[in-house]
């Protein structure tokens, strides 16, 4: 081989070790590209969980568990709104403890915070339809959202909502109208429509709880 042919090839061997270098290193850019995508992934999938667990957080009562008056507010906006688009009758009931703060008062609030937790599991179980929603509506007050359903089929769960809670025998020595833990419940329902309004269908329900209260509670009105 002549010098010049060996120059030649000196000169395509020093290029291929360079691509191959440059290869090398684009192989090697990957793989960290890869390693960062994956990581990035892995964060963003921690923080969909986080925030799902925080909307969660925000929008149930942290003693029941149940759904909190934030999303009470914001599911009987969207009931209301679709009971008047497909004409549809939309009741509530505000369910309250009877005496409830005498038995905070004479088995202390542990026990209390233990019957408010089991009052209200009980009244879930009660509503079975995909779209009735139950909330705590604070302190020893309940709401059930019950879509699609008219005064009849309201006061039926209203009554065996009332049973429910009597059924589960938890003594109340200071109760004046039963030996048991009881429930009053309030019933309003209406045909959501321009000249009403949710707040109006809630104060119904509170006004026809005040009345069933007066005549002697652990039972149900409809306001009328
Ligand atoms: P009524 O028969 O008219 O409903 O009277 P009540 O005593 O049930 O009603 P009142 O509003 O006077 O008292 C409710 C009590 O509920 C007052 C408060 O001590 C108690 N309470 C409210 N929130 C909680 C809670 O989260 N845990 C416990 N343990 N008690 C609570
Ligand atoms: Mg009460």
């Amino acid at each position: 081989m002549d010098e010049r042919l060996r120059t030649i090839n000196r000169k395509y061997k020093n290029k291929i070790e360079v691509l191959q270098r440059k290869n090398f290193e684009i192989q090697k850019e990957k793989e960290r590209d890869h390693k960062k995508i994956i990581a990035l992934n892995n964060r963003v999938n921690a923080l969909e969980i986080e925030n799902q667990r925080l909307l969660e957080l925000s929008q149930n009562d942290s003693l029941t568990g149940i759904p909190n008056r934030r999303r009470l507010d914001a599911y009987l906006n969207i009931e209301w709104l679709r009971g008047r688009r497909e004409v549809s009758n939309l009741s509530l009931l505000i369910i309250d403890i009877d005496y409830f703060k005498e038995y905070n008062d004479h088995y202390g609030h542990v026990e209390g915070d233990r019957c408010i937790i089991q009052v209200g599991n009980t009244l879930k179980k009660t509503l079975k339809r995909p779209g009735d929603l139950l909330a705590r509506y604070g302190g020893d007050e309940f709401i059930a959202v019950l879509p699609n359903t008219d005064s009849v089929g309201a006061l039926l769960i209203a009554e065996e909502m009332r049973q429910g809670i009597e059924n589960l025998g938890i003594m109340h020595q200071h109760s004046i109208v039963s030996d048991f833990v009881s429930v009053t419940i309030g019933v309003s329902t209406t045909s959501p429509n321009e000249q009403m309004s949710s707040e109006i269908l809630v104060h119904r329900a509170d006004a026809a709880l005040y009345e069933a209260k007066k005549k002697g509670r652990n039972q149900i009105k409809v306001f009328i």
